[in-house]
């Protein structure tokens, strides 16, 4: 090697090492502003969902099953940060069963952004309804509140949990990760008050009533929470609205999931004689 190479192989390392290296293309490029742990290209390959096309589940095609009707639910709306696509299948591939940790404040990110689109929207349904000639009693807390000026903000997140097999086998539980970074960024406190009963196995080999009728008993209160939950609800200030409590997952596909994990919040806050408004939120919708 000549004196000039040796130059350039140094400049060339140089620049590299300044250049962070992409997490999911192993790249050295430009990072993305809003995602530092991924590369440009990789970024404008996510597939957000910005506006969905269904407003109940927050499906970005149109949804047969919210229209099916009939089904009712204690949630009241789903909202996720990306399609589920081969790319992002890859990706959770790689945080879920690689247990690859280093994905989930990626993951995390992302989420925060539907977080944000959540947020926003029912700060502009309250704006609507503020306007609104024919309130009804139903909305005169929120015309209250959106007339104080004080804008929608959750009040807890609840992580969907993972069996203790699950646990044993991945490490950790990636719903509690992500809802750990939008936690951290909108100080809003996360409790796991929920225990999954039972493993119910690989849903995406299952029909849509097998999974259905899995669900129904899969989920129970913490033990841990009896004592810890309704402290939590003593200490909270006086609120002229109903708790507002976000479900957090990974990925959303019949809403099964999500669906028996609300009952059984609606069960627990209900025996405090707490009202409460439950939505989810999850990393993809399928
Ligand atoms: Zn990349
Ligand atoms: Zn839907």
């Amino acid at each position: 090697m000549n004196t000039k190479s040796i130059w350039l192989k140094g400049l060339q390392s140089l620049l590299t090492s300044s250049v962070p290296q992409c997490l999911i293309c192993g790249k050295h490029r430009q990072a993305s502003s809003q995602l530092p742990s991924i590369c440009v290209n990789c970024a404008a390959a996510i597939p957000w969902i910005v506006s969905p096309r269904c407003l109940k589940c927050g499906r970005h095609v149109g949804c047969p099953d919210c229209n099916r009707g009939g089904e009712t639910s204690p949630i009241i709306c789903n909202r996720s940060a990306v399609a589920y696509n081969s790319v992002m299948r890859e990706m959770l591939g790689q945080y879920k069963y690689r247990g690859n940790e280093r994905y989930s404040a990626l993951l995390g990110l992302m989420l925060d952004r539907a977080y944000l689109i959540l947020k926003e929207e029912r700060e502009k349904e309250q704006r609507v309804q503020r306007s609104s000639p024919h309130s009804t009693i139903s909305s005169f807390f929120q015309n209250k509140r959106a007339a104080s000026g004080i804008l929608w903000q959750a009040d807890l997140l609840v992580p969907v949990p993972v069996s203790d097999s699950q646990l044993e086998e991945r490490g950790f539980n990636q719903a509690e990760r992500l809802a750990d970074v939008v936690s951290q960024r909108r100080g809003i406190p996360q409790l796991p008050l929920l225990v999954r009963k039972h493993h119910t196995g690989k849903q995406s080999f299952k029909g849509r009533a097998e999974r259905l009728a899995d669900m129904k008993h899969a989920f129970a209160a913490s033990p841990a929470m009896i004592e810890l939950f309704p402290n939590w609800l003593g200490a909270m200030k006086p609120m002229d609205r109903p708790l507002q409590i976000i479900i957090i997952d990974d990925i959303y596909t019949t809403g099964s999931t999500l669906r028996a994990c609300a009952e059984v919040i609606q069960q627990m806050t209900e025996a405090y004689r707490y009202d409460v408004e439950i939505y989810s939120l999850t990393w993809a919708r399928s």
